[in-house]
């Protein structure tokens, strides 16, 4: 199986990684934040992490490096305040998910099913990579998929 995403370029925070998302969104190159579940679960931890991971396609690859060059000329990850409010706002506005036991916002996915990935290995020989897990909820102990 062909892997088609690879992680372009990671980040010390979530702030510059968006930042980045946005402007490889506006140029029509996908992307997203691959450990931003992680991350927003503790985003003072996101170096321990390895780092904001952010993934683009193969194919956007190289229009992506070459992009990541004018922003770093720019110095763009210098942003200001007003862009830090702007988008943890935005940030805010996505967050739709909640538990449907309790309603709390205190939840975590987990990024890969450890349980499904030594299985597919044990019964397969090689592991195939489950992208999200089930969900919990910190505050009833509930989980879902
Ligand atoms: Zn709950």
């Amino acid at each position: 199986m062909q892997k088609k995403w690879i992680t372009a370029r990671t980040f010390p925070d979530v702030v510059s990684a968006e930042v980045c998302k946005t402007k490889l969104e506006s140029e029509g190159i996908q992307c997203e934040i691959e450990n931003d579940e992680l991350i927003n679960m503790n985003p003072l931890n996101a170096v321990a992490y390895g780092g904001v991971k952010l993934g683009v396609k193969i194919k956007d690859a190289k229009k992506a490096l070459e992009i990541f060059h004018q922003l770093d000329a720019k110095e763009i990850y210098n942003v200001t305040e007003e862009d830090k409010k702007r988008i943890e706002n935005n940030k805010l506005q996505k967050i739709k998910n909640y538990c449907p036991n309790c309603g709390s916002l205190e939840i975590f996915r987990e990024p890969i099913s450890k349980r499904a990935f030594a299985l597919s290995v044990l019964l397969l020989g090689f592991p195939i990579i489950f992208k999200r897990g089930k969900w919990h909820c910190f505050n009833c102990k509930n989980n879902w998929k």
